[in-house]
């Protein structure tokens, strides 16, 4: 097993993969910025090192810093946790270079799936299905033309090297193709450093439904099931559960075995995530893979009881997995609220600061992953993503409720929040009932929003009227 590795990232992610090497008896160099020296991943990790400038480029994204903190510590691998350099087979050819072990797959692997359109064509050629779109890279405005006149409106353009919901346009018309293809381009370039863009389908309305994977390099891989992340605002998620509910057994069945096959094709070694989308009449079809930790990833520890950190400590020490196929039983349901430092009355802008007082919810069944402390300030610099409740319940009603009592128990004063809002969700009937898609929060934002300015920021069971569930 290693014994010391270094965490190349910050925030609750740090915190989680630092407390999972202290409980297994590792040893946690933790990396940060000039602005995070009194961030609590400094402090809870075993030896720190600053790593440059608060601006990105100059600290959490400064490959050769990083690989010098390692080596200087010597640190024998490298987690990289999720955003920052996760998916950039550049740094993960670097590790390998310096000697140092990447917590995730080859930089071959990270290159046939980071490329988005590259990973069309190879889950093709595996047989797993895909969104109706372009033969790779679309070139040219007019191109795109052609391509979306063939495939029919309305289409998404889509980032080859997109992530977070960046770089992707609608278009109902020839002209909004080639407005979109513009936009696109120019997002992904600026975001990602490659402009280049495909196209699909666009599917009204899906579900996002995804499968978690894992695989060692003994040959074993193997999946922990499903999650529903269909709960997002501009293409990110918010709030996740699993297992995803309303699939029929068959369905849910061919989606993992597309997931292994998809794995497979890909060589797949370490954690990984098959995202899919479904449409109206329950057909589903690959869109991306993400060869990395995932911010959900506790919904499926909840259910399975698996421990997806620690396996991956497990496989990058060339261990097999401590668990195979037959383990996997989903017990239960789990529900994440994502918790974002941001101003919901002004177009969810970040809303850094002091944070003054600060309660956490406890008890059966609760999970807290936040790098918060009383008095701890939130950068401007970074993701707004401050904390992550996660809930287990017996059946998905007890998990409703579970969430429902953790988010009203916590409290995070100082800044603004979007913790409210969450806790609505908890109450909206289309959520209760399971029936919502990606398209719920543009539809029902206005109505949460109305609510929580009526209740301020005393919303509790009473001001929303306790729904049965
Ligand atoms: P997930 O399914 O794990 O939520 P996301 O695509 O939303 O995956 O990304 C996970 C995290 O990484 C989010 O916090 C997001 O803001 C961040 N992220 C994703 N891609 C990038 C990127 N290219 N650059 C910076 N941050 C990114
Ligand atoms: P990212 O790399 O930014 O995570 P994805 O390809 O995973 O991008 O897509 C993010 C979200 O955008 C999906 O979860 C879904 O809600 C929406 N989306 C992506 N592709 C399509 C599509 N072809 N039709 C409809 N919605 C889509
Ligand atoms: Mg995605």
């Amino acid at each position: 097993m290693l014994k010391k590795i270094l965490i190349a990232n910050r925030g609750e992610i740090a915190v989680r993969i630092i407390r999972e090497c202290l409980d297994t008896s590792v040893e946690a160099v933790a990396v940060y910025s000039t602005a995070d020296s009194e961030s609590l991943h400094r402090m809870i990790a075993t030896e720190s090192v600053c790593i440059g400038r608060p601006a990105v480029r100059d600290s959490y994204l400064n490959m050769g810093n990083i690989i010098e903190a390692a080596k200087g510590t010597g640190a024998e691998a490298i987690h990289p946790g999720f955003g920052f350099l996760s998916e950039s087979s550049e740094f993960a050819r670097k590790c390998r270079e310096a000697g140092l072990i990447f917590i995730g797959p080859s930089p071959e692997t990270i290159d046939l799936m980071g490329n988005k359109s590259a990973a069309r064509e190879l889950m093709q050629k595996a047989g797993v299905p895909v969104v109706p779109g372009s033969d790779g890279i679309v070139e040219n405005p007019d191109q795109a033309v052609e391509v979306a006149g063939r495939i029919g409106y309305p289409v998404l353009i889509k980032a080859s090297a997109g992530g977070g919901g960046k770089g992707m346009r609608k278009a109902a018309d020839e002209s909004q193709v080639r407005e979109g293809f513009l936009a696109a381009s120019l997002e992904a370039e600026n975001c990602f450093g490659d402009g280049s863009v495909y196209i699909e389908k666009l599917i009204e309305n899906p579900r996002h439904i995804e499968i978690q994977i894992l695989a060692d390099s003994h040959g074993n891989v193997i999946e922990l099931g499903d999650r529903d992340c269909s709960i997002q605002r501009r293409n990110q998620k918010l709030c996740e559960e699993a297992p995803a509910r309303n699939i029929p057994d068959d369905m849910r069945q061919a989606m993992k075995e597309a997931a292994l096959k998809a794995a497979r094709a890909a060589n797949y070694v370490n954690a990984g995530t098959i995202e899919f989308i479904v449409d109206k009449e329950n057909n589903f079809y690959f869109i991306e893979m993400n060869t990395r930790l995932q911010v959900e990833h506790p919904v499926t520890e909840m259910v399975t009881g698996v421990n997806i950190v620690r396996e991956q400590l497990r496989v990058a020490s060339g261990l097999p997995l401590s668990v195979s196929q037959e383990d996997i039983e989903i017990k239960g349901h789990s529900i994440e609220c994502r918790i974002t430092a941001e101003d919901a009355f002004n177009d969810f802008r970040p809303d850094p600061g002091k944070i003054a007082f600060l309660h956490f919810p406890a008890g059966s069944g609760i999970r807290v992953d936040s790098a918060l402390y009383n008095g701890c300030t939130i950068s401007p610099y970074y993701d707004s993503m401050i904390a992550k409740v996660i809930v287990k319940g017996e059946n998905r009603n007890d998990a409703i409720r579970k969430m429902r009592r953790a988010l009203e128990e916590m409290i995070i004063s100082g800044v603004k929040t979007t913790l409210p809002i969450q806790h609505l969700l908890m109450y909206n009937e289309t959520f209760i009932r399971g029936n919502y898609d990606t398209g719920f929060i543009e539809a029902n934002l206005g109505v949460l929003l109305e609510i929580y300015k009526a209740a301020g920021e005393a919303v509790t069971s009473e001001t929303v009227g306790e729904e049965n569930v």
